[in-house]
């Protein structure tokens, strides 16, 4: 930790894979000896950047940008950008170490990487977003690459923002190399479901934990946390399930919508106005109220999807959840759930799916546009459907069967950071000390 000072949120994603790794290295020495975890937890490589541009009033800005190539034993770093004021290498470390993981227990040839910048697209004009993008991508372009670093989108980088990076770095380059970046728009290279992934795959994940108790989403009540890219499909693919979102939020509050979130409108104040959720409230009417300052955690559900941010989800709100009856908490966020909040659930009985598992559908799905644009294809939305959630499906299955090898039985959290792991370093052992 003090090769790190500084960077919380790191060491706390470090600590949580090391915990679940004491029985791995005490039945492989040879993951010691070859100082793989240690290699793990040293980035391969970190570019910190400044990115100046104008902004409308012709005054000059300048934000920091990160890119974070943390780990390439298994394929090219692949991972998001996220473009957030919270964002430091601490915050891109950490999503980045996560990164290695959840890419190695996708199954695809993929390594982990993360980026971003401190950069706040809300309240920007399209304009700024874009001179923004470009003088971002004017120093990125040199890192990334089809068979080097290939970033896509993560929280305030979505289609818009990956349009402009995409032309920048074609026009640098003077180069079509579709896979570059994922999350491309569907006439420029980009794939079915991608937008979906992440939400639908959440959601997949939580049907196969139903399952395993032969139960299913029908008439169950669902609560969501954020609106976003993640929320907004994890949202869709519940009803489509046959289960009910009552209840999301965004950062400065939560509606609650007994009759089930409606996804259109939702959509049309989050992506096209880019209004807050309150407004949400405003256009349902009187049978739907607006909390503000509060999360959504105060809701009784059955099931709870943090898909909003790192640590949203305390030991208070964990409470909460069990009290009103939760019995199944999936990260569709990146570590939502803080250590206190994950140990309370675990206490309770509560079934928990870590983000790295249950969040992995986004870029297995990326991993899919990779293969689409290696080979010129482009995918029918209903193939690329069917091929996320048997991803889904294998990650799941790959999760309790781990957990049953190490004793654990039932807990995905040692499932995923075990199979995750020995992937990676298993790999890491055959390339030689690199
Ligand atoms: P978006 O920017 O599309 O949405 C983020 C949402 O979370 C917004 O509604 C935002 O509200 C809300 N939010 C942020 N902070 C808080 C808070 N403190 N309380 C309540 N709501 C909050 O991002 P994504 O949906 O893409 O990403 C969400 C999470 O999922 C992140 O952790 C990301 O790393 C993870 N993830 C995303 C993937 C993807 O494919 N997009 C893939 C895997 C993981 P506001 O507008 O007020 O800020």
């Amino acid at each position: 930790l003090h090769r790190n000072p500084g960077e919380d949120e790191f060491h706390q994603a470090v600590l949580e894979v090391l915990d679940s790794l004491r029985p791995v290295v005490a039945k492989h020495p040879q993951y010691v000896d070859a100082e793989v975890i240690r290699r793990l937890c040293e980035p391969e490589r970190q570019i910190i950047f400044r990115v100046p541009w104008v902004d409308d009033k012709g005054s000059v800005q300048i934000n920091r940008g990160f890119r974070v190539e943390f780990n390439s034993a298994l394929g090219p770093y692949k991972g998001g950008l996220r473009f957030h004021p919270s964002v430091y290498l601490g915050i891109v470390k950490f999503l980045g170490f996560e990164q290695i993981f959840k890419n190695s227990l996708t199954g695809m040839p993929i390594g982990g990487g993360k980026g971003g910048s401190d950069f706040d697209p809300k309240g920007r004009s399209d304009g700024e977003v874009m001179r923004f993008c470009q003088s971002f991508m004017t120093e990125l372009y040199r890192h990334i690459g089809e068979y080097t670093d290939v970033p896509a989108g993560d929280t305030g980088v979505g289609g818009r923002e990956i349009g402009f990076l995409f032309g920048q770095y074609k026009r640098i380059t003077n180069r079509y190399e579709s896979g570059v970046l994922t999350g491309k728009g569907l006439t420029w290279g980009g794939s079915q479901v991608r937008p979906e992934a992440t939400g639908y795959g959440t959601v997949f994940f939580v049907d196969e934990i139903l399952k395993t108790s032969g139960d299913s989403f029908e008439g169950k009540k669902v609560v969501v946390s954020g609106s976003g890219n993640v929320a907004q499909f994890a949202i869709e693919k519940v009803h489509q399930l046959g289960g009910t979102v009552v209840a999301c939020s965004d950062s400065s509050g939560y509606v609650v919508d007994e009759k089930g979130v409606d996804v259109a409108l939702l959509q049309e104040i989050k992506e096209v106005r880019r209004d807050r959720i309150e407004e949400y409230a405003k256009a349902r009417g009187s049978e739907v109220r607006f909390v503000a300052g509060r999360t959504a955690w105060e809701v009784p559900c059955d099931i709870a999807l943090p898909c909003a941010t790192q640590n949203e989800l305390d030991a208070d709100h964990a409470a909460e959840l069990v009290r009103n009856g939760c019995k199944i908490v999936a990260e569709g966020a990146n570590m939502p759930t803080t250590p206190e909040g994950i140990k309370f659930l675990n206490e309770a009985g509560v079934k928990f799916a870590p983000g790295k598992a249950a969040n992995a559908g986004g870029v297995a799905t990326s991993a899919l546009e990779m293969q689409q644009n290696a080979s010129r294809d482009s995918w029918k939305f209903e193939h690329t459907e069917q091929r996320l959630e048997e991803i889904m499906r294998g990650i799941h299955e790959r999760c309790l069967q781990t957990a049953d090898e190490y004793d654990t039985p039932g807990n995905y959290i040692a499932g995923a950071n075990i199979a995750g792991f020995t992937k990676v370093a298993d790999a890491m052992l055959a390339l030689g000390v690199v």
